[in-house]
């Protein structure tokens, strides 16, 4: 298949590999969706996947992969470890890859910083008697990374990662000594309203790279129908969805816009190159709008995010 040449761009992670810059999300896809948005990205030039254990949709996902007749060897996946999984990292990563029909991944991320047990009353989603997440208390994500680091040593994932992590709980990784090898990514929530200036700088001065879940507001894409993003999508004669994606890009960040669209799945692949001037501008959404998260954790917020950030 031919790759456009807007789908080019790409990022280098501190582990010396690169990332392309836009990748197709596959949050809230079914199993035909997932499959068919695949096809859909990969033909369109998309290459790089996010998914997830948690998603449940890792095997149509390896499946459209190898019916799109695109070389593994030049798309980048990403999937991520679950919570119920932090005590047993090589597991989940196996289970991960059987189901994906795939040898490695590029990049294995921890979802969420918030172990769960892994016995308890659900797979994914293990609850207490009295309603709450079933969260594991003696054992914490620093953990849960030193075993992580084991897996790129045995080749199933070139590199790893984290998600959603505060700057607090960064630090708290990166201060431990048995940490050798620095996460290449921190995958978090950003867009107009939420854009994480902070974390961003932290993450540049430490050489990770920050990728954007949620760029257009999650469900229904809510940051497409804000009044300044359609008046700078109209100033540059292309679509909100293309402005926010470059928007992201301009900043450093690699994006994942997720649709089972064909014709949206092609046109968030299309991003220019941002002037100054209205980079800027977007940067001051929030302030203006107020800024807020779009996405709740799926467990009480202040486990994650108690701290500074
Ligand atoms: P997005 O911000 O990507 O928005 C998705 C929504 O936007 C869908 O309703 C989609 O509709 C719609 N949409 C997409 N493109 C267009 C367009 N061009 N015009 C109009 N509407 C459009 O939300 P997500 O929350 O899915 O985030 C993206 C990805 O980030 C996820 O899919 C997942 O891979 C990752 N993620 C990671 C998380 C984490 O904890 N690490 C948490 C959340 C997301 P439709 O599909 O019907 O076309």
């Amino acid at each position: 298949m031919a790759v456009p040449s807007n789908s080019t761009k790409t990022f280098k992670l501190n582990n010396g590999l690169s990332i392309p810059a836009v990748g197709l999300g596959t949050w809230q896809s079914t199993d035909e969706e997932a499959y068919n948005a695949v096809i859909a990205a990969l033909k369109a030039g998309y290459r790089h996947i996010d998914t997830a254990y948690c998603y449940g949709n890792e095997e149509p996902i390896g499946k459209a992969i190898k019916d799109s007749g695109v070389a593994r060897k030049d798309i980048f996946i990403t999937t991520k470890l679950w919570g119920t999984d932090h005590t047993r990292t090589e597991e989940g990563l196996d289970r991960s890859l059987k189901l994906l029909g795939l040898d490695y991944v590029d990049l294995f991320l921890m979802h969420w910083p918030v172990p769960m047990n892994p016995n308890g009353n659900h797979d994914k989603f293990p609850t207490l008697p009295d309603g709450k997440r079933d969260i594991l208390f003696d054992w914490n994500f620093v953990d849960t990374y030193r075993e992580m680091q084991k897996l790129v040593a045995s080749g199933k994932t070139k590199a790893i990662g984290v998600s959603n992590f505060s700057i607090t709980n960064l630090k708290k990784l990166l201060a431990d000594p048995e940490i050798t090898i620095k996460p290449v990514v921190n995958q978090v929530e950003i867009h107009g309203y939420l854009p994480q200036q902070r974390l961003l700088e932290y993450a540049k001065e430490n050489d990770i790279v920050l990728e954007a879940y949620s760029p257009l507001g999650s469900t229904g894409a809510p940051l497409l129908k804000d009044e300044l993003v359609q008046d700078l999508a109209k100033k540059n004669g292309i679509s909100e969805s293309t402005l926010l994606i470059s928007w992201a890009v301009w900043r450093g960040i690699v994006v994942l816009p997720k649709s089972v669209t064909p014709s949206r799945i092609a046109d968030n692949l299309k991003i220019i190159e941002l002037c100054e001037e209205d980079g800027k501008k977007l940067n001051e959404l929030a302030s203006i709008r107020g800024e807020k998260r779009l996405v709740s954790p799926p467990w009480d917020p202040i486990v994650v995010f108690n701290d500074e950030d």
